[in-house]
């Protein structure tokens, strides 16, 4: 037995309408699945405007939105818009973004292994900086530049050797890892001499990441420690501690605000003498909680004394972080957002795998019907960006939702799309 959904975990302008009924951005959640169909990807734009702004004023011009949490252009431009530079990670990224009109200059570009045309591209149009990862990166950097590209500006990413209390999957900061230069093996200090020595190369600053969805601001804290003293001796313009604050997806998680966690890692700096510039790349904490994704729900199967089943349109195809993580999401209905939630059922979706399960452990309205439209709420990261074509499954669309107004920022996927690149 559940109680209502905690509406903490729905984004900013979500209200319950004087029929029980939610509403995003002005406008009726169940009507917008009306409208554009099921599975449906719904952001509340002023919630995602609202994370923009307040990571501008926590941490200053340089903080950069993680682009892979969620990308499309609308989304580019939305945060660009706000203030924040953007981070990169792929040439598909760097794509899209600049497609978005987004300009070059605001570009961080990430990655541990990029191709030589990856990094050409990058230097051709000029992002702000360029994180290297690698010793074989820095020789690439230096051939490129050797043979007649201009400067780069880059950052170098360092592993500080902090274990952060996450999913192993997406702990980066410790030692035994694929990304940056190790603290404790003498490579971070190599690669920053090597750097500062280069001409091919401009330095500007030293990053860390050390995971995502992480909840404890002490896990920034220690590797901002590390990082101090790390530079201490080089004089560098910026320190960026890269992205990871966590976010509550169910119910009795809490985290640290964007503003707790800049106030705790800029404190933590400062007070190892730190003169550097100190910047951050959210990513899930922008874009996860705006976002729920609409279902339409077909079949439910009752075993009795087992399980019951609760089948919707979508599936790990759109959502694979069950799967991939085993991370929890709560379910609702939007017709009826604050009801009780007696009714236990596994909601899966209509892949062809029995690990197609969308929440495991679902609490819901007694009254739960097929034809409903049955949500989980924060989506917005790691979701659609995750999504694949299995089964040839169609993507679904994305709405942002303000003020009354909805648009597409991404159609759904048709049945042409689908062989668009097969010959
Ligand atoms: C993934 C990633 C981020 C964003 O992480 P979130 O957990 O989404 O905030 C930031 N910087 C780098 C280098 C990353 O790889």
């Amino acid at each position: 037995m559940a109680g209502p959904l905690p509406l903490s975990l729905l984004p900013d302008t979500a209200e319950v309408l004087a029929s029980g009924s939610l509403a995003v951005g002005g406008l009726e959640v169940t009507q917008l699945a009306e409208e554009f169909g099921t599975p449906l990807f719904v952001y509340d734009e002023q919630h995602l405007r609202n994370r923009c702004r307040e990571s501008v004023s926590a941490w200053g011009e340089g903080v950069a939105y993680a682009s892979k949490a969620f990308l499309c252009k609308a989304m580019a431009r939305l945060a660009h818009e706000e203030g924040m530079m953007i981070d990169i990670a792929t040439g598909g990224e760097l794509f899209v973004t600049l497609e978005s009109g987004v300009p070059a200059k605001r570009l961080i570009f990430h990655g541990n292994n990029k191709t030589n045309a990856e990094i050409q591209t990058a230097i051709e149009v000029g992002v702000a900086a360029i994180v290297v990862d690698s010793f074989d990166e820095i020789d690439r950097i230096d051939a490129l530049v050797a043979a007649g590209s201009r400067v780069p500006n880059v950052m170098v990413r360092i592993t500080p050797g902090v274990k952060a209390e996450t999913h192993k999957y997406v702990q980066t900061g410790q030692d035994d890892s694929k990304f940056g230069f190790t603290v404790s093996t003498g490579d971070a200090l190599a690669a920053i001499e090597r750097v500062q020595a280069a001409t091919s190369m401009n330095l500007v600053g030293v990053h860390a990441h050390i995971g995502s969805q992480v909840f404890r601001k002490e896990s920034f804290q220690q590797a901002a420690a590390v990082m101090a003293q790390f530079v201490a001796p080089f004089r560098l313009q910026e320190f960026s501690v890269g992205g990871g604050l966590g976010v509550p997806y169910v119910e009795g998680e809490t985290a640290p605000t964007i503003t707790e966690w800049a106030e705790a890692v800029i404190t933590e700096c400062r007070s190892r003498g730190m003169l550097a510039n100190i910047s951050a790349e959210p990513g899930r904490s922008i874009v996860a909680t705006a976002g729920m994704t609409l279902y339409s729900v077909g079949t439910i199967k009752d075993l009795p004394d087992i399980r019951e089943y609760i089948a919707v349109d979508g599936g790990f195809g759109d959502n694979p972080r069950p799967v991939l993580y085993g991370s929890g999401y709560e379910a609702f209905l939007p017709r009826s957002v604050a009801a009780e939630r007696p009714r236990q059922a596994t909601v899966v979706g209509m892949h062809c795998e029995s690990s197609d399960q969308i929440v495991p452990d679902a609490w819901l309205p007694y009254d739960v019907a097929i034809g409903d439209i049955l949500a989980t709420p924060v989506t917005g990261a790691y979701g659609h960006a995750m999504g694949s074509n299995y089964n040839k499954v169609l993507r679904p669309a994305v709405v942002f939702v303000m003020e009354g107004k909805a648009r597409l920022v991404i159609r759904r996927e048709t049945l042409e799309d689908l062989v668009r690149a097969d010959l």
